[in-house]
C-alpha cells in the first residue's frame, strides 16, 4: 500500500515488515485475563522512506490511540534506569552549562528527570504533559512547575534557554510538523539548545532488537533520518550519539533559519540502513522461530521458565511467540507494584513481583533487556532463585 513519508512527503516509502493484530498498548493495566486478552488490536506494516531514512508503520491509526489512566509505563523502579537518567541529567547539565537556566521539557512524565535537571543546575523547569498525575508524581524540586497541556506557541510562555523531550517522537504521527512548531516557540533564540531521545532503530535492526516494535511508535528513527528531520525543521544537529547500551538515541540541536525545502543530503551511514532493511525480516523470523523451538525444548522438558520485564518488550514477546500457559509460560515479573495482579495485554498472563519466583521456583528466567543482566541476577540471588538466565 503506497503510503507518502510522513517526515518528508517523499511518495516512494515501500514496506518491508509485517506484524498483523498486535495489541495496540503494550502497558495497558487490566485486572482480569479475559480483558486483557480483549484488548483493542492494530496492525503495523513498517515502510521506510528512501529519502529521509525515516521507518513508519504504514497501517498506523491514529484513531485506535487514546491514553488513559490504566496505562502504565514508568520505568523508574528499575535502579539501572533511574541510575541512567541521573547520569543523562548530569552530562546535560556539564555539556549544555545548564546552570541557573530556563527550561523546558515536554511530554514530561511524572517530572522527575525535569526536578533532577533542576536539582543538579539550580535550574528553573517547566514541564508539559497533558498526561501529568500529580497523585502519582513523587516530590519534585520547587523550581518546578508542570502544565496538565500540550506544548505550543500559546502555551509556550517565557522563551526558555534548553528544550528537552525525550521518548515523545516516536509516538507522533507528522514529526515534522511537530519539530517545527517546536523550532517556532524557541523563536530568534540562537542560543537555545533542544534536546531529544528516541529509541534508536539501529539496535532493532541490528542488533535483532525485534520486541521494540510496537503499535505505539508510529516511527522508528536512524540517526541520519532524526538528523534531516531536525535540519527541515530549522534545528542545526551539534551531535547525535547512541546511548543505553545502543538502545536510544540522542540529539542536541540549535535553531537556525530553517530550509526552503526538506534537505534529502546523503549520509555515510544511509547504505548500511539500506542493507540492515533489506534482511530484515528473514532475520526477525529466525529469531522468532529459535526462540519457539527453545520455549517448547523447555516445556518439553518439563522445566518451567518465566518471563522478567512486562514492560513493552516482554509484552511483544508473549504476542509475537504467542505465547501461553500450554507453553509453559504462565507468569511474567515485573519490579514495578502498580502491575502486579495485572494481566498482559493480548497474551493474558499473570504479572507477579519477583517475591513469587521463591514459590514458583523457575528453572529458567527469560530476560526482556541485557542491561538488566546484573540487576536481575542480584535479585534472583536475594531470593535464593537458581535460575538459568536466558536473553530474550
Ligand atoms: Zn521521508
Amino acid at each position: 500500500m503506497p503510503h507518502p513519508c510522513p517526515a518528508c512527503a517523499d511518495p516512494r516509502p515501500s514496506t518491508f515488515f509485517d506484524l498483523p493484530a498486535v495489541p495496540v498498548f503494550c502497558n495497558i493495566l487490566s485486572s482480569t485475563q479475559d480483558q486483557a486478552r480483549a484488548v483493542p488490536r492494530g496492525d503495523i506494516s513498517l515502510a521506510s522512506c528512501p529519502a529521509c531514512g525515516l521507518i513508519f508503520n504504514a497501517a498506523f491509526n491514529p484513531a485506535l490511540i487514546t491514553y488513559s489512566g490504566t496505562y502504565e509505563n514508568a520505568l523508574h523502579f528499575s535502579p539501572h534506569f533511574r541510575a541512567y537518567a541521573q547520569s543523562l541529567a548530569q552530562d546535560l547539565v556539564s555539556t549544555c552549562n545548564l546552570r541557573r537556566k530556563r527550561l523546558v521539557e515536554l511530554g514530561c512524565g511524572d517530572g522527575s528527570f525535569l526536578s533532577t535537571l533542576c536539582q543538579l543546575g539550580d535550574n528553573r523547569g517547566t514541564g508539559f504533559d497533558p498526561a501529568f498525575d500529580p497523585a502519582r508524581a513523587g516530590p519534585l524540586d520547587p523550581r518546578v512547575t508542570i502544565l496538565q497541556k500540550l506544548y505550543g506557541p500559546d502555551t509556550a510562555g517565557e522563551p526558555a534557554d534548553f528544550v528537552c523531550c525525550r521518548h515523545v517522537l516516536e509516538h507522533i504521527e507528522r514529526p515534522l510538523d511537530f519539530m517545527t512548531h517546536v523550532r517556532r516557540t524557541v523563536g530568534n533564540r540562537p542560543d537555545t539548545i533542544v534536546f531529544f531521545e528516541v529509541p534508536d532503530v539501529a539496535w532493532t535492526l541490528e542488533q535483532l532488537g525485534i520486541w521494540d516494535i510496537i503499535y505505539e511508535h508510529c516511527n522508528y528513527f536512524s540517526a541520519p533520518a532524526l538528523r534531516r528531520l531536525f535540519a527541515a525543521a530549522g534545528l542545526e544537529p551539534i551531535a547525535t550519539s547512541s546511548v543505553y547500551a545502543g538502545q536510544f538515541l540522542t540529539i542536541r540541536a540549535r535553531p537556525v533559519e530553517p530550509p526552503a525545502s526538506f534537505p534529502h543530503s546523503p549520509d555515510p551511514d544511509d547504505e548500511r540502513f539500506r542493507s540492515l532493511i533489506a534482511r530484515f525480516g528473514q532475520r526477525q523470523r529466525a529469531k522468532v522461530a529459535e526462540w519457539r523451538s527453545r520455549l517448547a525444548d523447555l516445556a518439553g522438558s518439563g522445566r518451567r521458565a518465566v518471563l522478567w520485564g512486562a514492560g513493552s518488550k516482554g509484552v511483544t514477546f508473549l504476542n509475537t511467540l504467542a505465547a501461553d500457559a500450554a507453553t509453559g509460560l504462565a507468569h511474567i515479573v515485573d519490579v514495578n507494584p502498580r502491575k502486579h495482579g495485572h494481566f498482559v495485554a493480548g497474551t493474558g498472563q499473570e504479572i507477579i513481583p519477583p517475591q513469587r519466583l521463591t514459590a514458583l521456583k523457575p528453572d529458567a528466567v527469560i530476560i526482556m533487556n541485557p542491561v538488566y543482566r546484573d540487576e536481575i541476577a542480584a535479585q534472583l540471588a536475594d531470593l535464593n532463585v537458581h535460575a538459568q538466565v536466558l536473553e530474550a
